[in-house]
């Protein structure tokens, strides 16, 4: 596998050695066209100055003892004369062949540009080459006599003493910022290491592996996110498998009770109470299939982008059919029910909100007290519409107030009422959809109002 950690040397080991190619290229080209040039000068000047204290000698046997002197402070000079072999002074030249033109400064008086003349192969080598061609070249006179010097700087000093801490100080950057990149690689690469790690247990179900990363990066901003994300992972699978088990609870109970009374059914001794079981029967199918309803909407408002289908309608009409479709149920309980509603037009999906109000109406028949009251009202102020659902109910207390509109949850923990602990999760969904809030107020054994607020 190509590493990130691999990726990220392999880049900088060939930035590193680009910047040195580049660097070489552009260093070269200056030496040529600058240095070489200037170098050739500077050693000029020098050989003129060496010639003026010869010239003004008019000492012959002098000679050797002062070049022999000045070669000591770091240079490699020879000189020439015609018909007698060169003398040398200073460390030996490594190829001490006179060119032809060099015989020019003896022969003509000229001046020898051999330094910036001189081309080497490699780069700016040349530079260090120890050759006669390498040198510079001024004629001199002594005692009537022609002499050519040739000087050059000895190159080899140039590796001695401060040369060699500057080479030693260049190293030791470039060894510190090499080591600093891999340590920086490292550390840049051990967190997403750590969380391809987290995310193959979480992929095994396993929320417990926690994250060492404390850093105020990107990577550290990624490293919360992550947490935070293995958090309410672990919640959707604990709300899922409490779901799944509410869920079979809630489908077994029913099941169980059709197939029993079924089977008693089935039995010929049992026949003057066939009429109670067959009523049980009939609940049990209904509650299934009433929890089914609710399943199936709850899934599907559960998709993303649940498709609404939005109409302008009454809104106070469709309040006032639904009162009107519990009538016999509120007679059943002897139940008085009152209402105000304002006339509105309302832009909403009318299936999913009659069954906001099927339930929040059949919620307060089946939560009542006996004789007692519920109110329903619909009200308009300037830009919101509210509905509320007052009764004189069995209320709810604090405690179950924070978990009304999850999902099976129902206060009476015995489900001795009819119910599947769906339909106010369901309602909140609904009023979520159309951007509108929910939210409750309620007394114990006193009575509990749902209010409803839309905006227009
Ligand atoms: P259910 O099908 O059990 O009625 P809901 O989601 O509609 O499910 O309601 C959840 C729980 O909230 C109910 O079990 C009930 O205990 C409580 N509840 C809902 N409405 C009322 C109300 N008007 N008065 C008292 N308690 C209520």
């Amino acid at each position: 596998m190509k590493t990130l950690y691999r990726q990220f040397i392999i880049a900088i080991l060939l930035i590193i050695a680009c910047s040195i190619i580049v660097a070489l290229f552009i260093a070269n080209f200056f030496y040529l066209n600058v240095t070489k040039k200037e170098s050739d000068l500077q050693h000029i000047e020098m050989a003129e100055e060496i010639i003026h204290v010869l010239e003004s000698g008019h000492n012959v046997s002098s000679f050797d003892a002062y070049l022999q002197s000045i070669a000591k402070l770091g240079y490699q000079i020879a000189v020439i004369q015609q018909g007698a072999e060169p003398r040398f002074y200073g460390e030996p030249f490594e190829h001490n062949i006179f060119p032809e033109e060099a015989w020019h400064v003896v022969t003509e008086g000229e001046v020898f540009h051999g330094m910036n003349s001189f081309s080497s192969n490699f780069f700016m080598m040349g530079h260090f080459a120890n050759n006669i061609e390498n040198t510079v070249g001024i004629p001199f006179t002594v005692n009537d006599t022609e002499y050519g010097l040739f000087l050059r700087s000895n190159t080899k000093l140039l590796f001695s003493g401060i040369h060699m801490v500057l080479v030693g100080f260049v190293l030791t950057i470039a060894i510190i910022s090499i080591l600093g990149v891999l340590l920086l690689a490292r550390q840049l690469t051990r967190p997403l290491a750590q969380l391809t790690e987290a995310t193959k247990q979480l992929a095994k179900e396993d929320y417990s592996y926690t994250l060492d990363i404390e850093r105020q990066d990107e990577i550290g901003q990624l490293a919360s996110s992550f947490n935070a994300m293995q958090l309410q992972l672990q919640h959707n699978n604990l709300a899922r498998k409490a779901f799944i088990s509410n869920v079979s609870h809630d489908f077994q109970s029913p099941l169980m009770n059709i197939q029993g009374y079924a089977g008693l059914l089935q039995t010929e001794e049992l026949k003057p109470a066939h009429a109670e079981y067959v009523s049980i029967i009939d609940q049990e199918a209904k509650r299934l299939s009433s929890l089914t309803r609710q399943l199936l909407l709850l899934t599907s408002l559960d998709q993303p982008s649940y498709p609404l289908k939005k109409t302008n309608y009454q809104l106070d009409e469709q309040l006032k059919e639904v009162i009107l479709k519990y009538y016999w149920r509120l007679e059943e309980h002897n139940l008085d029910l009152s209402y105000q509603l304002t006339p509105v037009t309302i832009y909403a999906d009318k299936e999913l909100l009659t069954n906001v109000w099927d339930n929040l109406l059949s919620n307060a028949i089946k939560y009542n007290r006996p004789n007692g009251n519920i109110d329903v009202s619909l009200t308009v102020e300037n830009s919101s519409i509210t509905i509320q659902f007052n009764d004189t109910g069995i209320g709810i207390n604090e405690e179950d107030m924070q978990h009304l509109f999850e999902r099976f949850y129902r206060v009476d923990k015995a489900r001795k009422r009819d119910g599947t602990g769906l339909g106010l999760s369901i309602v909140q969904q609904i009023i979520h959809l159309h951007d509108g809030d929910i939210s409750v107020k309620s007394k114990a054994s006193t009575g509990t109002t749902f209010t409803i607020k839309f905006h227009l």
